[in-house]
């Protein structure tokens, strides 16, 4: 999500590498739940979170978009987010999060964020947010997700289809809603299959957008 404060108000000032060392640890949290209780609708969620909640859960999305998960323009484009009961992601129960193994990439990150320039992203610490964030841990291991290699490959590429396919919707007026509706079914409604490799079931289904829907 498109952030209006400059970037000194809101991070310590540096960018990370994923092997770098940066005070992000929590401690384990202990006991605090703040951030599920505040910032659900601000957790837009990529095809690949999608495909780890339908996991988790046993829901196809249209099952997912009845209990978890809500529809809305993020960026001048529909994106699925988590859904909130008075601020409360849904997910959240007795402080703890239910689906914690596959939980939404934003909530693996935080309190770091991501920071895209160019082709490339590097990632923030957000300051202000979490009270208990203050021992130091690898980016690397924070964000815990195997194969970091073709992770961030999907993340950026992910990153350009939505920033181009905005793009595109606010250009041709006409097209808007035919490019939002055929990103959300191309790569949220139609499932992908759990047993296959996402990373290449992604990178086909990214070829072929690029091409029928944002032309090349
Ligand atoms: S605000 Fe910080 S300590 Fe609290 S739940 Fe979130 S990450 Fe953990
Ligand atoms: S999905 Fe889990 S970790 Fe993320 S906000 Fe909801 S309860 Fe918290």
């Amino acid at each position: 999500m498109l952030r209006t404060e400059s970037l000194e108000e809101i991070t310590d000032g540096k960018k990370y590498s994923v092997n770098d060392m940066v005070k992000a640890g929590t401690g384990g949290c202990a006991g605090c739940s703040h951030c599920c209780e505040t910032m659900a609708d601000t957790i837009v969620l990529s095809p690949m979170d999608v495909f780890n909640l339908e996991k988790a859960t046993g829901k196809s999305f249209e099952g997912l978009v009845d209990t978890c998960l809500e529809l809305k323009i993020h960026d001048g484009i529909i994106l699925p987010n988590m859904k909130s009961d008075n601020g409360v992601c849904v997910m959240l129960k007795d402080k703890r999060c239910t689906i914690h193994a596959e939980r939404p990439d934003f909530c693996r990150l935080f309190p770091l964020g991501r920071l895209y320039e160019d082709d490339t992203f590097s990632y923030i610490m957000q300051i202000n947010q979490c009270d208990k964030a203050s021992v130091k841990v690898k980016v690397k291991k924070w964000i815990d997700t195997p194969d970091y290699e073709r992770y961030s490959k999907y993340i950026l590429r992910w990153h350009g289809i939505i920033k181009k396919s905005a793009a595109k919707a606010a250009q041709e007026p006409d097209r808007c809603k035919d490019i939002m509706m055929s990103l959300l079914q191309r790569f949220y409604q139609v499932s992908f299959v759990n047993d296959s490799d996402f990373y290449e079931e992604f990178d086909a289904r990214a070829d072929l957008f690029i091409k029928e829907v944002l032309g090349g």
